[in-house]
């Protein structure tokens, strides 16, 4: 008899965005006329940069004859790639990170998803809450859960990010073995200053522990004084690995690419205690799962570091950054908390005691705009909503101009 994995029977069905798109549809059926605005799902909307899609054709014509053609590539990506990124992206910030250090992949949802596959089944998990979904349904998948009860999965260790810290995970009391965190933060938008990340590779070291740091929204920080990779953080490289994605730093959510960071350094532990290279691990579990990015894409991500290339994307990420500033604005006037916004695509806004689908309702049904209710990302979120500064500067401006009119 082929039997089922019963850890997916644990798993909390994901109503959030089918909700959301059913409460949506509703309602645009019942209102044809009004012109609904989007503000919920974290998507870009800007098309690729034209250096980007400059690279992206060249390596297509690559493709079209035999001379140039490439078949299978290198699993872990191109070379001309790998060294972009660890010059660009970790060098040149005084991050010594190499480019065999660097596993390239098909965005950062399969890899921060995929890469718990590599720890036993028994570790402890710390997970904040609120936080991206699929750092805990994969573990829940993989067996490290009891059962979900009131709102939580028994087993984990969660980390409530709350006004009263910040939005920022405390240190577990108890002993754990696998930390997620990820800055600047989705939903929050809240970011970690180099002391709050010293103080996670400290923990780390002391307890054997793991970080598995989710940089996909690096490319937002604007304020110089923070940290763009944790590898800025001494002793990082021996505890930490760092997902990146070129999603929202180039708007590659539909042409998919990222990549994972293992330095050589950073060591687990058998059941025997003795020392394992998570690189070598990860290698091999790459080159077995794995057949590589197309090399069209690989170009594409290239191209994100050239000179116009840089200058390009820099500029769709300040147009997201201003989008986030007039909503920032707007939410400030009205009186309301939040956090974001200013290094983050993503404003969180507290409710004041307001459930977040009453608050998600409120916004569709008195101004057309669709808002993520903060209750989908985990229990901490369930008086607050997430904004989401991905659209047209026209949309968000029409967007708060109808949120003054439905909130005043
Ligand atoms: N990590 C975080 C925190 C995200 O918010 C997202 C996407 O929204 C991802 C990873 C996924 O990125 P990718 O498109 O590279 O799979």
């Amino acid at each position: 008899m082929i039997r089922a994995n019963d850890n997916y029977s644990k798993l909390k069905a994901s109503y959030l965005f089918s909700d959301i798109a059913k409460k949506v549809n509703e309602y645009q059926q019942q209102n044809p006329d009004v012109h609904i605005i989007r503000l919920g799902i974290g998507d870009v909307t800007r098309a690729l940069a034209p250096a980007v899609i400059k690279g992206f054709h060249e390596g297509v014509d690559e493709m079209a004859n035999d001379v140039t053609f490439r078949g299978y590539g290198p699993e872990q990506g191109y070379a001309f790639l790998r060294e972009a990124i660890a010059k660009n992206d970790f060098q040149d910030r005084g991050a010594d990170i190499l480019p065999d250090e660097i596993f390239v992949s098909d965005g950062a949802k399969c890899d921060t998803g995929n890469f718990q596959e590599l720890f036993a089944k028994d570790i402890k998990v710390a997970i904040p809450d609120p936080v991206y979904p699929a750092y805990l349904d994969t573990n829940v998948m993989a067996g490290r859960t009891g059962e979900y009860e009131n709102g939580r999965y028994n087993g984990i260790v969660y980390m409530d990010c709350l006004k009263e810290n910040n939005f920022l995970p405390n240190l577990p009391d108890e002993q754990v073995d696998l930390i997620y965190l990820c800055f600047p933060n989705n939903p929050t938008g809240s970011t970690a200053t180099k002391k709050v990340l010293t103080a996670w590779v400290e923990y780390a070291k002391e307890n054997h522990a793991l970080i598995l740091f989710d940089a996909a929204y690096e490319s937002f920080i604007r304020d110089e004084a923070l940290p763009k990779t944790i590898y800025e953080i001494t002793g990082a490289k021996e505890v930490a690995v760092e997902f990146r994605s070129f999603s929202k730093t180039a708007g590659f959510t539909g042409t998919r690419c990222g990549f994972t960071v293992i330095p050589k350094d950073c060591m687990i532990y058998d059941s025997k205690g003795e020392k394992i290279s998570l690189h070598a691990m990860w290698n091999r579990r790459h080159i077995t799962k794995f057949n590589g990015v197309s090399y069209p894409v690989q170009k594409a991500a290239q191209a994100v570091y050239s000179e116009e290339g840089h200058a390009q994307v820099k500029s769709q990420i300040a147009y997201y950054l201003n989008n986030a500033d007039i909503i920032s604005k707007t939410i400030e006037s009205f009186g309301f908390d939040y956090i974001g916004g200013k290094n983050s695509p993503y404003i969180w806004i507290d409710g004041a005691g307001r459930d977040s689908w009453d608050f998600f309702d409120l916004l569709l049904t008195k101004a057309g705009v669709v808002c993520t209710p903060g209750g989908g990302f985990g229990r901490c979120g369930k008086y607050y909503i997430r904004i989401s500064a991905f659209n047209s500067l026209e949309n968000v401006i029409l967007a708060m101009d109808r949120l003054k009119e439905a909130l005043k």
